[in-house]
């Protein structure tokens, strides 16, 4: 799959699973990960921390493996980002 076809398809996903969890998210960036397995995608505001950190924003960031239909939603603030990684199937 080209870059832009697998851009638009995790943007896709995002925002249809941020309306399934009523989540007023919204997705400020998408990046392609170094090693081209992951998509990062930057979202402003998730609200799904439960951990109260002193920024008003809650950033975070999905990486979504679309080959093998995974993601894990990390929350870039500290001490979150230390937590270890979970994967969750994507449907
Ligand atoms: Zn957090």
């Amino acid at each position: 799959m080209q870059y832009c076809e697998r851009k638009n398809e995790a943007e896709y996903w995002l925002k249809s699973y941020l309306k399934k969890i009523g989540s007023t998210g919204l997705i400020h960036s998408i990046n392609i990960g170094k090693m081209g397995r992951l998509i990062l995608c930057n979202v402003r505001n998730l609200n799904i921390c439960k951990v109260d950190h002193e920024d008003y924003f809650n950033d975070s960031t999905f990486y979504i493996n679309l080959a093998e239909k995974l993601f894990s939603i990390r929350c870039n603030r500290i001490p979150c980002n230390k937590k270890p990684w979970i994967w969750e199937c994507m449907f």
